[in-house]
């Protein structure tokens, strides 16, 4: 799984993550934002357990905060969409997917993919002709629509007392954390491999207590 997400986009690895939590292969993509990001937050906890740790920037003076967070207080409940009034177009909204994140060009096609209709008053308006303003509308109502994929973190910083609410992506954040324990396998996989003279096969056959112990032996 590491493998196939090393060489994808952000989008990409969100998926391949999705699918290993049980997503349905052919129709994660498809899935709403938050309905995806709950699914990696029980992937996190089924892996790695609830407690999250962050360390994130104070936008006001640069200092570093680490802080600790729990899964369960992550959970919001994952929208399905609903109305957007903006320009006089009214507009029905549905939430965005991985999938229209793969997809679309630029900012504009992606908020014309999350938007099931829009009539201005009889007539059906089609998304060529799509206000800029009803746009503006969407993208502003989205966070509402999905609260899911839209978690922040409640910050204050010691340092200078700046309170803030920081963007909090479960995906990037359980990629990176995937990432550091695969990183860390393969170190353990060469340097076994180098003291021993296993294969990578081997090494793996072995359970972490051994391959620690191992490990220890080798490097005295
Ligand atoms: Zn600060």
């Amino acid at each position: 799984m590491w493998e196939r997400g090393c060489s994808l986009t952000a989008a990409g690895r969100a998926l391949v993550l999705a699918e290993s939590g049980g997503a349905d292969r052919g129709t994660a993509g498809d899935l709403p934002l938050g309905r995806r990001d709950a699914i990696l937050l029980s992937l996190h906890e089924s892996w790695f357990g609830e407690r999250l740790r962050c360390s994130v920037t104070c936008p006001s003076c640069q200092g570093r905060l680490e802080t600790e967070v729990s899964t369960v207080d992550l959970r919001v409940p994952a929208g399905t969409g609903g109305p957007v009034t903006a320009a006089g177009v009214e507009l029905d909204v549905r939430p965005v997917s991985t999938a229209d994140l793969l997809a679309a060009a630029d900012r504009r096609a992606l908020l014309v993919r999350c938007v099931r209709s829009a009539r201005k008053g009889e007539r059906a308006v089609p998304p060529s002709e799509l206000p800029e303003e009803a746009l503006d509308a969407v993208a502003a109502a989205l966070p509402d629509l999905d609260p899911q994929a839209d978690v922040s973190l409640g910050m204050s910083c010691a340092s200078c007392e700046h309170e803030w609410g920081a963007p909090f992506d479960i995906a990037g954040y359980l990629w990176a954390v995937l990432d550091a324990h695969a990183r860390r396998l393969l170190y353990e996989i060469h340097e076994l491999a180098t003291a021993y003279g296993w294969t990578e096969r081997e090494v793996l056959s072995v359970g972490p207590a051994r391959r620690r112990f191992y490990l220890e032996a080798a490097r005295t």
